[in-house]
């Protein structure tokens, strides 16, 4: 097997509510009284609950809001409030993965129109595929290799010399007892990524791995896919990586 191939339930998704584009539509998030199948919360509106709409066959899906607040998102939050929504979703991420249920489980965030979001309220989403899956497939240890940004306590911050999608692409690395730092620096990022590079129209994602024993995130910004790699697997390197490190440490980093 040298592909993972993953079963959609279109039903499902074709009912699937949207609050990104059409504004009007309510926000199931701000009312949590309404919220069926709580697992867990944590101060300042954090809930993680089961995914209404499960849209992957052999799958438990479940949703991380983030925030009790409506149309705020990590760039805006307290240092306190990152650090807790970070810590809490990788403890779920391990402990789900620790559970025994699955064969793979997967953390990431979608935020944004372009970046497969549907909904406007920040949240993340964690996936455990009890079917097969090929793990050896998702990025390794060499994937997270770049141009170092930033290097502090415990976790390392570059712009990817071996990118997925290529434009403004940042590997997060920490040791997993660094999370607080890890936090702190994927706070940072957001807010590059939703600042220079508006064609984005702030959407990003944010996915979350292991590399080695460290714990490892993907930060980027989503435009349309570049048809190189949809069409052959070609990856982009973008030639102004240098000049992105530079400003990246001159306007974010200074009280750092
Ligand atoms: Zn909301």
């Amino acid at each position: 097997m040298n592909i993972n191939l993953i079963r959609f339930d279109m039903n499902i998704g074709r009912n699937k509510p949207e609050n990104i584009i059409h504004r009007e539509n309510a926000c199931p998030f701000c009312r949590p009284e309404g919220l069926t199948d709580i697992y867990a919360t944590d101060k300042g509106g954090i809930i993680l609950l089961k995914n209404k709409y499960d849209v992957l066959a052999d799958a438990d899906q479940l949703v991380l809001v983030e925030t009790d607040r409506c149309g705020v998102d990590m760039p805006d939050y307290t240092t306190e409030h990152m650090r807790r929504v970070v810590r809490f979703g990788v403890a779920k991420w391990l402990e789900m993965e620790s559970s025994g249920k699955y064969s793979a489980v997967i953390f990431f965030k979608n935020h944004g129109h372009l970046s497969g979001g549907t909904m406007r309220h920040a949240h993340m989403q964690l996936v455990g595929f009890r079917g097969a899956i090929d793990t050896s497939l998702f990025p390794d240890e060499e994937d997270f290799e770049g141009l170092t940004i930033i290097e502090k306590d415990g976790a390392i911050l570059n712009a990817a010399t071996r990118p997925r999608l290529g434009f403004g692409e940042f590997n997060l690395i920490a040791a997993s007892d660094a999370a607080d730092a890890l936090a702190d620096l994927m706070q940072k990022t957001v807010a590059y990524v939703c600042d220079r590079f508006k064609k984005s129209e702030d959407s990003y994602n944010i996915f979350f791995y292991h590399a080695g024993r460290k714990i490892a995130a993907k930060i980027m910004p989503r435009f349309p896919t570049s048809p190189l790699l949809i069409g052959y697997d070609l990856r982009i390197l973008p030639s102004n990586l240098p000049e992105i490190v530079e400003d990246f440490r001159k306007n974010y980093l200074l009280n750092t």
